[in-house]
């Protein structure tokens, strides 16, 4: 058979579903199969090897197969040269953070991002490594030149940010970390490479939490970091090979049959949730909702230049209650389910309380508690269906 490559010339929903895969040569299966064994046969020299290295299958945090076949999968997705897959978000990103970050050093960030980054960035690195964090709101960009120092290495941005929707413009904070030599680090899991790519409008490296829409079944944890590979060697041989976050070959495997679907999903993910969203914004019980693809949404001008094909499954709302007004509608939800998590199949919501400890980072709207709501694949009618009777059963209605 022909030799299977599919580079750029050809569309992503092509290179989602070949990419990485090819026939097994010992069987003839025409799916590549899982390899579990930690280990592969050395050569007859092995002491010419370089045991350090993730050059060579040589040992399953060195790098498998199955990594390697995902690692293909991820950078095709991406646009980028070369991709490192991690055991999770936390993981892709800490190998940031670590690979590219000494003491002294000073980081410029989204104020509102995962928790882990703010975790991170405000205790870990700064307490134990004595590296300094401006936490700015990066969809001014005003404010993130204003907080750059002569130290500052790498500049991270969240869009949309976790979890309240804020949007960034990527292309105009490439220009002003490159304009100062600066590393531009960008966390894409709330888009997702189908709707966004970060390296495409400047962004030298690109996060994903692979456990949310690119695996988008809940079933595996995972995280990839991509750009060119003169950076993603760096952090294959620092956070994989010697801080041990090496993804499991299951998982590995898992996430590359998810990811076959992302297109599919994406579009579906975003239709749904663009008609969620309006039928919020017009709901009397619903206090404010957040969600990037409302024309009246402050991160819309930006998002619908950089975002294409939707803006993604995620809408931040709260309704007008207290606390336990918001856990009794989700107390009477049937179809979305009470979890953390979001880029799954099913529909999921989380209640982020009015003692959120990072509330004074939120815009105003925010404070008092929200919810993120991560809209899933189940009917857009049984969806809205669900949230109207739940609103009706904890007593929205009277
Ligand atoms: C979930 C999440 C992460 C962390 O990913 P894990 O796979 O849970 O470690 C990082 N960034 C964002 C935006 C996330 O939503």
């Amino acid at each position: 058979m022909a030799e299977r490559t599919y580079g750029p010339e050809y569309g992503f929903q092509t290179r989602a579903v070949h990419t990485g895969n090819d026939v097994d040569k010992d069987t003839g299966a025409i799916k590549r199969p899982i390899t579990l064994a930690n280990c592969y046969e050395l050569p007859y020299d092995p002491s010419t090897l370089n045991w350090s290295s993730a050059d060579k299958a040589l040992y399953t945090r060195n790098g498998g197969v199955n990594q390697k076949y995902l690692q293909e999968k991820i950078a095709a997705l991406e646009g980028t040269e070369d991709s490192v897959v991690l055991a999770s978000g936390v993981a892709a990103l800490s190998g940031v953070f670590f690979t590219f970050l000494k003491s002294g050093d000073h980081v410029v960030s989204s104020k509102v991002t995962y928790i882990a980054v703010y975790r991170l960035l405000t205790e870990h690195l700064k307490n134990k490594y004595g590296i300094e964090a401006t936490l700015v709101d990066t969809s001014d960009p005003e404010a993130v030149k204003a907080a750059i120092r002569p130290n500052t290495k790498l500049i991270h941005v969240e869009t949309p940010g976790n979890p309240t929707l804020g949007v960034s413009n990527i292309a105009e904070i490439a220009k002003i970390a490159h304009d100062r030599g600066i590393l531009f680090s960008v966390d894409n899991t709330f888009a997702s490479p189908y709707l966004q790519r970060p390296a495409e409008l400047g962004a030298d490296l690109t996060v994903e939490s692979l456990t949310k829409y690119i695996n988008g079944h809940g079933d595996a944890l995972g995280g990839a970091v991509s750009g060119k590979k003169e950076l993603i060697d760096q952090i294959r041989l620092q956070a994989m090979v010697n801080l041990g976050g090496a993804i499991s070959p299951f998982n590995a495997w898992l996430i590359m049959r998810g990811a076959v679907t992302l297109p599919l999903r994406m579009r579906q993910h975003s239709e749904s949730a663009l008609k969620v969203a309006r039928f919020l914004k017009n709901d009397p019980a619903v206090r404010f909702v957040a969600y990037p693809g409302l024309e009246s949404d402050r991160g819309y001008p930006i998002a619908s230049r950089q975002m294409k094909n939707g803006f993604s499954g995620m809408i931040s709302f709260g309704l007008k209650g207290d606390a336990d007004a918001h856990n009794r509608f989700v107390s009477h939800l049937k179809v979305i389910t009470s979890a953390v998590s979001l880029g799954h199949d099913e529909s999921l919501i989380v209640f982020l309380g009015p003692d959120d400890e990072r509330q004074y980072l939120y815009p105003e709207e925010f404070h008092g508690g929200f919810f993120r709501f991560s809209v899933g694949l189940e009917d857009t009618e049984d969806i809205i269906g669900d949230i109207r009777q739940a609103l009706e059963k904890a007593g929205f209605r009277n």
